[in-house]
């Protein structure tokens, strides 16, 4: 079967690689000229452990094409995915430029019958809009479906979460267009992947309550940790102790700057301009987005605190993409604390075993540097942030970083060192909910007094 994908981003690369690999015929396009070239010479627009690997092997294969012809590939296949981006407009809600551009194509170009699928994250009833795009374009009524399909992968671990999904969620109203997507996944079927078959409205909203029920998780938690570090307690067992309740699950209570990426942001703000729109209250998801707008300030206050104010202090900033594993810095809680240091006077310089360009590119001030290595990050530093939690910075020569420090602060963001470890080392650690027994106890008396008071 023969299978075009729009948009070679994070989401469209991934799954027209695998697609590839499960034998169908996929062609990936992009407006974006030089992102073709690039990936017809091999070269990676995106870091995606594993990637280059399945794109070169299904490529040399010929089940693999890149072409920036986007009539033919409409032309040429009999499923069309649209993976095209959804950013946030200034009001929060979805931008659907993309998609309509993607729809209008369609529906000019084809000549029989086509299976529209909406892999983009995108608000309830935009199949249905996407179908009158699609008609209004045509010259002569043709046939067609919409199949709403949205994707869940996860950017670090994208390939394995594509080929081995939790579940496949398909929203159709027809069942030939809903039968042709489902044999396009079968190989799924063979591992025993859940399916999830409804109509295209319930589809589009699974995306958004998924999304928003994470970054809930993730706020409640922030929120959590600020109570423990008012009283003293240890969110990490708090955190271990309440997800080993079958109930809540371990996963996504991990405290720290804030959630942060391309989908988490944009999507709980898209999702309460749904409810806006629609006229039905959200309390939920508007806290979290609001416990999480303020989660950078947490950290800049803890660190003002320490330094006795920020102006004019050199900040080391290991980590600087969204999270670790991924080159995209797109509405990084790290790149967000670099901002925030800037603007408050303070010479900011990061590291990124990764993403060093990207952030140079998203971030320019005169007072934001790289350095070529997390220790070299280090030098002349009052302090030093832990902003994403890159494996390597976990086993840091931190005595070497100590000794290339003009100051002592250690602003754990991401709680990856131990308190007891670092400080032993002379540090002044600061974590999320997290401190050492010592500091706890200080504030564990503090508290006494307040409770008696
Ligand atoms: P991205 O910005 O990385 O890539 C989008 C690509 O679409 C770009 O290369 C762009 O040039 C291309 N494009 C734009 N208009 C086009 C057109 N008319 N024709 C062909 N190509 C066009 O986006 P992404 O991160 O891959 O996300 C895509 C969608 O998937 C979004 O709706 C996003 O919310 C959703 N999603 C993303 C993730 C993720 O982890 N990144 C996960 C699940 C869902």
């Amino acid at each position: 079967m023969n299978v075009t994908v729009f948009g070679t981003g994070f989401v469209g690369l991934v799954a027209g690689a695998c697609m590839a690999d499960f034998g169908l015929n996929v062609h990936c396009v992009d407006i974006d000229e030089r992102k073709i070239a690039q990936l017809n010479q091999g070269i990676m627009p995106i870091y995606e452990q594993g990637l280059e690997e399945l794109v070169s092997r299904n490529v040399s294969q010929k089940r693999l094409h890149f072409t920036s012809d986007l009539e033919s590939a409409v032309r040429n296949s009999l499923v069309l995915f649209i993976a095209v981006g959804t950013e946030g407009r200034p009001d929060g809600r979805a931008n659907l430029e993309h998609v309509r551009n993607v729809a209008q194509l369609i529906g000019r170009c084809m000549e029989e019958y086509k299976v529209v699928v909406m892999k983009s994250t995108v608000p309830v009833g935009t199949a249905a809009v996407v179908a009158e795009w699609v008609r209004e374009a045509q010259s002569k009524p043709i046939e067609f479906d919409v199949v709403s399909n949205p994707e869940f992968l996860r950017e670090g671990a994208a390939i394995e979460d594509f080929m081995r999904p939790n579940r496949v969620v398909l929203g159709a109203d027809n069942a030939r267009a809903l039968a042709i997507v489902k044999d396009i996944y079968r190989p799924l079927y063979l591992i025993e992947t859940p399916f999830v078959t409804t109509d295209n409205r319930t589809a589009e909203l699974i995306k958004y309550a998924t999304n928003s029920f994470l970054a809930i998780k993730i706020s409640y938690i922030n929120e959590v940790a600020r109570l423990c570090d008012r009283v003293g307690a240890d969110v990490h067992v708090i955190a271990k102790a309440v997800g080993m309740d079958g109930r809540i699950g371990r996963k996504f209570l991990h405290p720290g700057p804030g959630y942060g990426g391309s989908c988490l942001p944009k999507d709980t703000r898209a999702f309460l301009r749904t409810f806006e729109d629609y006229g039905v209250p959200n309390h939920l998801v508007a806290a979290s987005v609001r416990i999480n707008d303020e989660q950078i300030g947490e950290v800049l206050r803890k660190l003002t605190d320490a330094l006795g104010g920020l102006e004019g202090r050199t900040i080391g900033l290991l980590g600087l993409t969204y999270k670790p594993n991924t080159n995209d810095v797109r509405e990084s809680p790290s790149l967000a604390i670099a901002r925030a240091l800037l603007q408050a006077g303070a010479q900011v310089v990061g590291f990124d075993p990764i993403a060093h360009c990207e952030a140079g590119e998203a971030v320019q001030h005169p007072n934001f540097k790289i350095a070529d290595s997390a220790l070299a990050s280090a030098a002349g530093a009052d302090a030093v942030v832990v902003g994403t939690e890159w494996n390597e910075f976990r086993n840091l020569d931190l005595a070497e970083l100590k000794r290339r420090m003009t100051g002592s602060v250690l602003l754990d963001a991401r709680n990856i060192y131990d308190p007891e470890t670092v400080a032993a080392l002379g540090f002044c650690y600061i974590g999320v909910g997290r401190a050492t027994e010592a500091e706890r106890n200080s504030r564990k008396l503090g508290m006494a007094f307040a409770a008696r008071a």
